[in-house]
């Protein structure tokens, strides 16, 4: 049993799964290797002048496991509630957490199939 499972790696995932480790959350963050990032040159985010998108996401990612996440490359398919939480579906197997973050970027498809309400993104004005 997790105490939070993420779905997602790239930067929102990534940066939660840092907060909730070092806050000594048992943490797991199931991704599928799908980062919109990863298509990114990036020159706007704190702290660095400008990097690629792999980078950044491998960073990321380094950062979440130095303080204790486990990292699993599998898809997340389906999330049901529990008594005790959430079990997490991933197309080779299972996942208990109390928590889930979904983070999961432009990949809307888990979030649909369990009817979460979305807000239709906006391109700043
Ligand atoms: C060319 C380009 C340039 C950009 N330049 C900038 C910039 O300069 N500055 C800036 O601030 N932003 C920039 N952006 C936007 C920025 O990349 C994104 O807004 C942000 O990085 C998205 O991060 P995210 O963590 O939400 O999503 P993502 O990085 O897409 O991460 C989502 C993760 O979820 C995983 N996932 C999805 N569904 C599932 C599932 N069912 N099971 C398991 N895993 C799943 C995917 O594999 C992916 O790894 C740029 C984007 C592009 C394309």
């Amino acid at each position: 049993m997790y105490d939070v499972a993420i779905i997602g790696a790239g930067p929102a995932g990534a940066s939660a799964a840092l907060f909730t480790a070092k806050a000594g959350k048992k943490t797991v963050i199931i991704d599928n290797d799908k980062s919109i990032t990863k298509r990114a040159w990036i020159e706007n985010h704190y702290g660095v002048m400008e990097i690629t998108g792999p980078d950044l996401v491998e960073i990321g990612k380094k950062q979440a496991a130095k303080f204790g996440t486990e990292l699993i490359e599998d898809t997340a398919v389906n999330i049901v509630k529990t008594d005790s939480g959430f079990q997490i579906s991933t197309e080779s197997r299972q996942f208990d957490a109390k928590h889930v973050i979904i983070a999961t970027g432009l990949g809307i498809d888990l979030a649909e199939k369990l009817a979460c309400k979305r807000n239709r993104a906006r391109s700043p004005e």
